[in-house]
């Protein structure tokens, strides 16, 4: 591993890893598709979710405690806390993101003081334990949250203190006193015990990486240790829902609850990283592969039950009860980014990408103030507007809601999106790696002193071309590496000076293509991939989609909407009587993904079994229809819709 002596701006900064990431100083999107979604999330998601917050009376909980009127008009879960710090911790980055706003900053420090009023003398902070009339503190730490509430805060402070270094706000000095309660009641000789939400993990590392403090990394560690051990009851759904079933090093799969065992993860690859415990990463490696290959949905969603949560029995993937929670997409996201970190491997970076567009991204409506919670992949019924004004109390509706009474996902997108320039693109000693591509501005200095400046261009994902501009001359070679997507057949790399064409490079593989030279000023690097619609087969073991396919055009999944249907003059207005004809292959026209279908007429039957004859004919004639992007479904109102579609 390497050394880097640099603390990045951005989410995760180990101190010692395969790539350091660049933060949101050394990063800006540029427009595109990512960025268009950074600008709505600035603009309309933050102040949509700080109304709510307001509304639902979470913030005023703070206010409520400092008073001392708690536990009486205490208002939402046991750990809505959370989200007004996952509020601050995407406000943080959004600050880091835009430069100086005064009037974002203003929100920011009127926000911590509230908080930093709520904070007991020994550093205690939570609005829903402790007091006289409340259950007393760390009494429930199956279900209480307290602990994951903190991990949030810890990592809103770390936000905020990688993005303005010199604030005097004071939440840095609440996290850490927070922080420090939290050790002396947790530690080596305090209560041998875990939160029933891992999260703290990842919080206690960061603050480590942060202050240079031992101890919080003593804690993570005692925390990550513990689980598996059997120290929080069993309960209905098995001690796997929180991962106190197996000890992390032993386990093979992420298992339980789908946001819980991936923050887990999550932090104890930070764990494993800054203790160079190779055991631990070599754990975390092999439950990320089986993950990937048995428990997770095209989409990179990952959850089947809805019940808990939780991830089903490898293969279990049914598309109409996927639960595929949008903090799940998260919490993946953060898994892969640290594996990718520590070792460097393209196919962490491929999750990501197909996670971001096809999970984070169909959250969130174009207006950004509506949110999916769970991810379905096959809408049977139409569904109906959601109220703006209306809190939603079910996590699986069937259009996108404004708020929820566990709004967990829309503060979680919103911290995302604000830094994700934190996960473009990373550096060695040797150069500069491209993991996502976006239209972006990129200025790093490499630890040996060399600084590189690049501009990328793109219309990615509408187009599988981009453009590395070098704006600095460089004396000796250094190394520009490109990720090619896993779904790239091909892809060609070619370096021009002046129009001349200077390097050639055939790639069949995906992975990473790489170029070594002495850049100078104005050298262009093209990547380019064909981006075309194709069919995708599941594995025979997933039974629920056994014969349907889907499509996919470069990371995107595609979903059939009853609406185009409609459209498409097809006598059939709903998805359930359409088949794919898989003779024809998908194809573009003018931007839009077409597909050969044929309608379906079902016999009303008594009893939906027996002799196949008797279930229905199918038309002879085939018809093309629209698909739309998965992120993109349920933007023109109800329909009914799948993303896998049986096919003949
Ligand atoms: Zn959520």
């Amino acid at each position: 591993m390497t050394v880097s002596t640099r603390t990045p701006s951005a989410p995760v900064a180990p101190s010692r890893s395969r790539l350091r990431p660049l933060g949101l100083d050394e990063v800006a999107i540029r427009g595109g598709f990512w960025g268009d979604r950074q600008e709505v999330n600035g603009r309309a998601t933050l102040a949509h979710i700080a109304g709510w917050l307001e509304r639902e009376g979470w913030l005023g909980n703070f206010d409520l405690a400092a008073s001392g009127r708690l536990p009486e008009g205490r208002r939402g879960r046991e750990f809505s806390d959370s989200e007004v710090y996952k509020y601050l911790e995407a406000v943080a980055w959004e600050i880091g993101r835009r430069g100086d706003d005064a009037e974002l900053e203003e929100r920011f420090r009127s926000v911590v003081a509230r908080v930093a009023a709520a904070q007991e003398p020994d550093g205690y902070l939570n609005t829903r334990f402790g007091r006289p009339g409340q259950d007393p503190r760390w009494a429930n730490l199956e279900w209480g949250h307290e602990l994951y509430c903190l991990g949030h805060l810890f990592q809103a402070a770390v936000a905020r203190v990688r993005t303005r270094p010199d604030a005097d706000d004071g939440l840095f000095d609440i996290a850490r006193r927070a922080a420090d309660l939290v050790c002396k009641v947790f530690g080596d000789d305090g209560i041998q015990s875990i939160c029933g939400h891992a999260e703290i993990e990842i919080g206690l590392v960061e603050l480590a990486r942060a202050t240079g403090d031992e101890r919080y990394l003593r804690q993570a560690q005692l925390f990550v240790e513990r689980h598996g051990t059997g120290v929080l009851p069993d309960i209905e759904f098995g001690r796997s829902y929180y991962q106190d079933d197996i000890p992390v090093r032993e386990a093979d799969v992420l298992r339980g609850h789908a946001v819980r065992a991936n923050y887990l993860a999550a932090g104890a690859v930070d764990l494993a990283v800054e203790t160079a415990d190779e055991g631990l990463l070599d754990a975390l490696e092999r439950q990320w592969t089986n993950t990937i290959a048995r428990r997770t949905y095209v989409t990179g969603g990952q959850g089947s039950h809805h019940q808990d949560e939780a991830f089903g029995d490898d293969f279990e993937l049914p598309p109409d009860r996927a639960y595929s929670e949008t903090c799940a997409g998260v919490a993946s996201v953060m898994f892969s980014w640290r594996m990718l970190l520590a070792k460097g491997d393209a196919r962490y970076a491929d999750l990501i990408e197909r996670t971001l567009f096809n999970v984070v991204a169909t959250s969130p409506s174009a207006e950004g103030t509506a949110f999916y919670y769970a991810n379905t992949l096959h809408q049977r019924r139409p569904g109906e507007h959601a109220d703006p004004d209306e809190v939603s109390p079910r996590a699986s509706s069937s259009l996108r809601a404004p708020w929820f009474e566990v709004a967990c996902c829309p503060p979680n997108v919103a911290r995302t999106f604000a830094s994700l320039a934190g996960y473009v693109a990373t550096a060695d000693a040797d150069g500069v790696q491209l993991h996502q591509y976006a239209p972006a501005s990129i200025r790093t200095t490499l630890d040996d002193g060399r600084e590189i400046a690049l501009e990328v261009e793109t219309a990615y994902p509408a187009e599988g071309s981009v453009r590395v501009r070098v704006l600095t001359d460089a004396a000796e070679p250094w190394t520009l590496s490109l990720r090619v997507p896993a779904w790239a057949e091909s892809a060609k790399l070619v370096v021009r000076r002046n129009g001349e064409e200077l390097v050639q490079t055939w790639e069949a593989e995906p992975g990473t293509v790489s170029c070594s030279k002495a850049f100078s000023a104005g050298d262009v690097v093209e990547l380019e991939f064909p981006i075309v619609p194709r069919f995708t087969s599941p594995d025979p073991r997933i039974d629920a989609v056994r014969g349907c396919l889907v499509v996919e055009r470069g990371p995107e999944v595609f979903a059939l909407e009853s609406i185009d249907l409609v459209e498409a003059g097809i006598g059939a207005t709903d998805v359930a009587d359409i088949v794919l004809d898989a003779s024809m292959p998908p194809r573009e026209v003018d931007g839009r993904v077409l597909v050969a279908v044929r309608e379906r007429h079902p016999e009303i039957a008594s009893w939906p079994y027996g002799d196949e004859t008797g279930m229905g004919s199918t038309a002879a004639s085939v018809q093309e229809v629209a698909l739309v992007p998965y992120h993109e479904w349920a933007e023109r109102g109800p329909s009914t819709m799948r993303v896998w579609i049986p096919a003949t």
